[in-house]
Order: structure tokens, then C-alpha cells, then sequence
């Protein structure tokens, strides 16, 4: 007997129908005789719906009130499944994130677990019970709702199975495992049998939303056993084990993935002072407003005069912009500000970059054969990243997902 830990997506959960099938597969797995705890997301479309009603009042809702109502979403799909699963003699007990009392700091539609209280689950689950769990939100220390960020259901599934030592977090979602990129937008895209931790955590936090970055690194933390697997398959496949570097074979590719990201914004700021204290000049203002910077550039100075640019979150442009603007107004000697928030980013991911040269300089031939201008550049030890033009994105990821052969099974390490 295992205890075992699913957390099913909003597509997963999108109808009743789908909700009766849920039940079934955890009916099978508990007829297999193993514990469950069952975390679900929002039917999809929910979670944007509910924010969208908050926003036709006000496009700043306080984040407060925006957490209690894109809290409901999760608490719908609890009672449904948990109802689903009675219905076919399976017993069940929903469970809000405040019930649980998955307790969260009070950072508002960006919450971090900080402790989860597994007395009351493990009392139910020692009494027969399936534990459904709502994905996504908690509570803080004062009784407030919280919510865990866009994506968050995948993190409320993991942190339990590190709370409960689970032997295992199972996410069912709508592919069948980590895609050497997203199915969606190179269709020849390959499922991975396993990928690494410092890989997954890379890919996620570079735009691949197949798992939210923060379960990835919780799993890496708490040695979490993950893996993604498909509800749509009447009997899943293997799916994608998300694992540690020293288990995966040498049959291991020099690039395991592409992810990209549109959700990003560049600000520059033209013919400034190439001198001390200039970087913390423009960015500590910005970080002082709470603004998350991703690539820094700044070019070598000519004539005493420099240019910097920088990029933000998308959803972040325009706050920037009125930091970088009142900032200047303030005394900062800028002879310009622009800003392009129509850009993407594409990143190569693989552990196989440290010890392989020429990744870099094959991944820009590749682009510049297609005409594809390169904003910006940044790299570390396992992946390489570019800023371009955001209707070249689709093009630049079929292109190097071609370049670097990534349809193909990896031949073994040279
Ligand atoms: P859920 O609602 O189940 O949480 P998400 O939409 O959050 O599902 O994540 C699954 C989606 O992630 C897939 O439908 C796919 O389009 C997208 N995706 C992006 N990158 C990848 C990748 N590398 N492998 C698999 N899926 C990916
Ligand atoms: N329902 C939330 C969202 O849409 C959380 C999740 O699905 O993981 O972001
Ligand atoms: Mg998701």
C-alpha cells in the first residue's frame, strides 16, 4: 500500500463528465488498495473568469478581496469530485486549502507555504477516506484566504506529498508528460521519459507552465518522487519522472527541452552617465516597487555615455515604465526611454550544455538563418536564452527544435 498524492488540472476537471471520470481513476487506485490525497485546480477558464469579474469593477482589485473570490473556484471542483467519488461507493472528504490549514504568509495572490497541518487529513485517510484538497490557496496566520500564484494547484499537490512523505506526487494534466517543448507549438515535440530536477526547475521558470515553477522546487527540496502523466488516457502511460541528475542514464541529450515565454516586456534607457552607482541608479527604485528584473544588459560606454536595458514581466510593463519615467523626472540624466512589450523569449535547457561547447553559437546561426534579429542574450551553466521580436517566437522554436534534433531519440553522450 502507498500513499499517493494526484493533483488534477482545470482541463482535467473542466465538466462533470470529466470530474465522474477523475473518480473513477481514483476509484481504481484506491481499489489497488493505496491511500490518496487528490488536490484539484478550477474548472478551466474559472480562475480567469472570476479574476475578470473582479477586474470589470476595478482593473487593481484589492489582492485581498481578489484572493477570497479566485479562492471559489477550487472550492467547487472539491465538493464535485468529493460527491463523484461517493456516488460510486468510493468515501470521500473535501477539504478547503483553510481546512487543511495550508498555512501561507499573507502575500496576496503570490502566497508561499510556510507549514501544512496533516493531523486532520491523516486521521480521515487512516479512517477509509479520499482526501480531495483545493489546489491553489490557503490561509495566512490571521484566517486570511490566500492564493499561491497562477498555476498553484501543482504546488499545493506537491507540498502535501512533502507534508505526508507521500511515495509519490502524480500531476495529471492534459499531455502525457514533459514535452521536449509545448506539443501546442511544434507538434513533432517528443515526451521525455525522465527529465532532472535543475532541468524541469529551468524550463519552468522559463516559461514551460506544464508544472508550476515553485512545486518543481519544492519537490527538488523535500526529494518529492513527481511525475506528469495524462487523465485523457483511459490507462496513463509512464508519463515524465521528474528525477535526480545521477539517475538519468547516459542515453542523455545535450538540450533536453525548449521553453519560451511571451510574457515578457524590455525597457531601455538610452545615453546614461557611464559611471559608479548608474545600474543602482535605474534598478533600485524598480526593485524598491517590487518589480521582479530578468536580463540585464548594459553596452560598453562611448564618450562617457552608456545604454541599459532590461526586461520585466509583461504584466509588469507599464509600473515600470512610471518608476523609470518619475525617476528621471527626479534628476536620473537619461537622453531617452523605450520600451517593446512585444517581445518573447526562447530558451535552450539542458544539463549536457557544461560539457558541450558551441551550443550557443549554433543556436544564434540557426536564428540568423531564418532572419530572426537577437535583442538580447543570457546564459548559465545549462541553458542559453535569447529576447526576440515576439512574431518571430512560433518560427524561432520549430526551428532550433529542428537545428538541435530534439524529434529524435538522444544517441548516447560522445
Ligand atoms: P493543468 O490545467 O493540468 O495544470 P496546464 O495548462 O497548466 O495544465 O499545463 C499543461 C499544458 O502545458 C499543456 O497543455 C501544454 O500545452 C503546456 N506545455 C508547455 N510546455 C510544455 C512541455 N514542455 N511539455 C508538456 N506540456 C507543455
Ligand atoms: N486555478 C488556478 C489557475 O488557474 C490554479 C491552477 O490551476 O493550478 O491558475
Ligand atoms: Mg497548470
Amino acid at each position: 500500500m502507498a500513499l499517493i498524492v494526484q493533483k488534477y488540472g482545470g482541463t482535467s476537471v473542466g465538466t462533470v463528465d470529466r470530474i465522474k471520470n477523475v473518480a473513477r481513476r481514483v476509484a481504481r487506485y484506491k481499489a489497488q488498495g493505496h491511500q490518496l490525497v487528490v488536490v484539484v485546480s478550477a474548472m478551466s477558464g474559472e480562475t480567469n473568469r472570476l479574476l475578470g469579474l473582479a477586474r470589470e469593477i476595478t482593473p487593481e482589485p484589492d489582492p485581498r478581496e481578489l484572493d477570497v473570490v479566485a479562492a471559489t473556484g477550487e472550492q467547487v471542483t472539491i465538493g464535485l469530485l468529493a460527491i463523484a467519488l461517493n456516488q460510486i461507493g468510493v468515501k470521500a472528504r473535501s477539504y478547503t486549502g483553510g481546512q487543511v490549514r495550508i498555512l501561507t504568509d499573507s502575500a496576496f495572490t503570490k502566497a508561499r507555504i510556510l507549514a501544512i497541518d496533516e493531523a486532520n487529513m491523516r486521521r480521515d485517510l487512516d479512517d477509509g477516506n479520499v482526501i480531495v484538497v483545493a489546489g491553489f490557496q490557503g490561509v495566512d496566520d490571521e484566517g486570511n484566504i490566500t492564493t499561491l500564484g497562477r498555476g498553484g494547484s501543482d504546488t499545493t499537490g506537491v507540498a502535501l506529498a512533502a507534508a505526508l512523505t507521500a511515495d509519490e506526487c502524480q500531476i495529471f494534466t492534459d499531455v502525457d508528460g514533459v514535452y521536449t517543448t509545448d506539443p501546442r507549438v511544434v507538434p513533432e515535440a517528443r515526451r521525455l521519459d525522465k527529465i532532472t530536477f535543475e532541468e524541469m526547475l529551468e524550463m519552468a521558470s522559463l516559461g514551460s507552465k506544464v508544472l508550476q515553477i515553485r512545486s518543481v522546487e519544492f519537490a527538488g527540496k523535500y526529494k518529492v518522487k513527481l511525475r506528469v502523466l495524462s487523465s485523457f488516457e483511459e490507462e496513463e502511460g509512464p508519463g515524465t519522472l521528474i528525477t535526480f541528475e545521477e539517475e538519468v542514464d547516459m542515453e542523455q541529450a545535450i538540450i533536453s527541452g525548449i521553453a519560451f515565454s511571451r510574457d515578457e516586456a524590455k525597457i531601455s534607457v538610452m545615453g546614461v552617465p557611464d559611471k559608479p552607482g548608474i545600474a543602482y541608479a535605474i534598478l533600485g527604485p524598480i526593485a524598491a516597487a517590487n518589480i521582479d528584473v530578468d536580463m540585464i544588459v548594459q553596452n560598453i560606454g562611448a564618450g562617457g555615455m552608456t545604454d541599459f536595458s532590461f526586461t520585466v514581466n509583461r504584466s509588469e510593463y507599464q509600473k515600470t515604465l512610471n518608476v523609470v519615467n518619475a525617476e528621471r523626472g527626479a534628476g536620473l540624466a537619461a537622453k531617452d526611454i523605450l520600451g517593446d512589450n512585444k517581445i518573447a523569449k526562447v530558451s535552450l535547457v539542458g544539463i549536457g550544455m557544461r560539457s558541450h561547447v558551441g551550443i550557443a553559437s549554433r543556436m544564434f546561426k540557426a536564428l540568423a538563418d531564418e532572419g530572426i534579429n537577437i535583442q538580447m542574450i543570457s546564459t548559465s551553466e545549462i541553458k542559453t536564452s535569447v529576447v526576440i521580436d515576439e512574431k518571430y517566437l512560433e518560427l524561432a522554436v520549430r526551428v532550433l527544435h529542428k537545428v538541435f534534433e530534439l524529434d529524435k531519440e538522444p544517441s548516447v553522450l560522445a
